[in-house]
């Protein structure tokens, strides 16, 4: 299995950019711009996401009987710091957009759409069924097989398995 990766890193540079243009501002007390700037992040972001999302579904279509499986994303915890909080509910804000545009996109093109339960996906060896204990890095390395995999590639095989 091959696969696709999307990166996220040009959400990551807008976001960075922009984190630093308003603290700028901040200090400056211009609050109506950094309202003006936040608008223009957010349509930013969004056509990342709406390109991704585009490219999902494109990706789909080369198969003959394609289905979308995404994983049913919980709610973010609360037990964080400050930052790491943050950081978090915008990553969550990200996918749950980007979903909800594959989905639409999805739909035009008669692609079904389903959601499964993350639970294990990003743990468990998609070669041996070996759950590990915990992932760390980009890697996943299997303790049982010795598998080495990129990560999110392994986690999508799992969540792609009929067995949900
Ligand atoms: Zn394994």
């Amino acid at each position: 299995m091959k696969g696709q990766l999307w990166s996220g890193a040009k959400i990551r540079y807008v976001r960075g950019k922009y984190a630093h243009i308003r603290r700028d501002l901040q200090r400056k007390k211009r609050i109506d711009l950094i309202r003006r700037i936040g608008s223009k992040e957010g349509r930013i972001t969004n056509q990342i996401l709406h390109t991704i999302a585009k490219e999902v579904v494109e990706y789909a279509k080369q198969f003959l009987k394609p289905i979308i499986v995404m994983e049913r994303l919980k709610n973010i915890r609360e037990n964080m710091n400050g930052s790491a909080k943050l950081n978090r509910r915008l990553h969550a804000w990200s996918f749950r957009k980007i979903q909800t545009y594959i989905e639409y996109k999805a739909n035009l093109e008669g692609i079904p759409v389903v959601y499964v339960n993350p639970k294990n996906s990003s743990k468990t060896c998609h070669r041996c069924g070996h759950v590990a204990r915990k992932v760390e890095g980009r890697e996943f390395r299997c303790p049982k097989c010795g598998l080495v995999y990129n990560r999110d590639l392994n986690s999508a095989i799992n969540l792609a398995r009929p067995s949900h």
